[in-house]
């Protein structure tokens, strides 16, 4: 495995990384899944750092990405990006996946971070298949990684089994 590659499983509201990657939805206004834990734990301050970003640009498109304080979580900042609905159009789905990631860590590096953490973008009420949320999560941030040397660590932390285990397997390789 790559050595900046970390793989857990659980909950990432618990991780303590310089950020960890929120899938928000384009409001930026909170939801279910892993944006409902992330507020809950985190509390008013990042719903309130979220109201200024969309009073400033109107919320966040799909495969964008935003940064805000992480509040009372143990990380010093949550990145929300906004994953694709998995409807229709294959090929520009898997794109705006993969620029989830990619956004992700290109803010990331703005903000000198160093460690980050994602959840399994899309792969919730978004309905991304697994295995192929899986390949793009890893192959998109393998590719960064190659490119910029300022980010030291990547952990994937998975909720389920499912997709623990297709991470696993495709970790194993890298
Ligand atoms: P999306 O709308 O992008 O599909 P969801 O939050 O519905 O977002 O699901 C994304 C992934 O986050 C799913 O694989 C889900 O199991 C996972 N998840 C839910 N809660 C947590 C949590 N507390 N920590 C990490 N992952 C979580």
């Amino acid at each position: 495995m790559n050595s900046k590659l970390k793989l857990v499983k659980g909950d990432i509201t618990k991780i303590e990384a310089d950020a960890i990657v929120n899938a928000a939805n384009s409001s930026l206004l909170g939801g279910g899944g892993v944006d409902g834990a992330i507020h809950r734990a985190g509390g008013q301050a990042i719903l309130d750092d979220c109201i200024a970003i969309r009073n400033r640009q109107g919320g966040c498109k799909t495969g964008e990405a935003v940064i805000t304080t992480a509040g009372k979580l143990p990380a010093k900042y949550v990145i929300h990006t906004v994953g694709p609905v998995y409807n229709g159009n294959k090929a520009e789905k898997e794109q705006l996946l993969a620029n989830a990631y990619s956004n992700s860590l290109k803010l990331a590096v703005e903000h000198d971070i160093k460690t980050i953490a994602f959840p399994n973008i899309s792969t919730g009420v978004y309905h991304f298949p697994k295995p192929r949320a899986a390949q793009i999560a890893v192959a998109t941030v393998q590719d960064f990684l190659k490119q910029n040397n300022s980010i030291m660590q990547v952990t994937f932390v998975c909720f389920d089994d499912e997709n623990y285990s297709l991470y696993a397997d495709l970790l194993q390789l890298t």
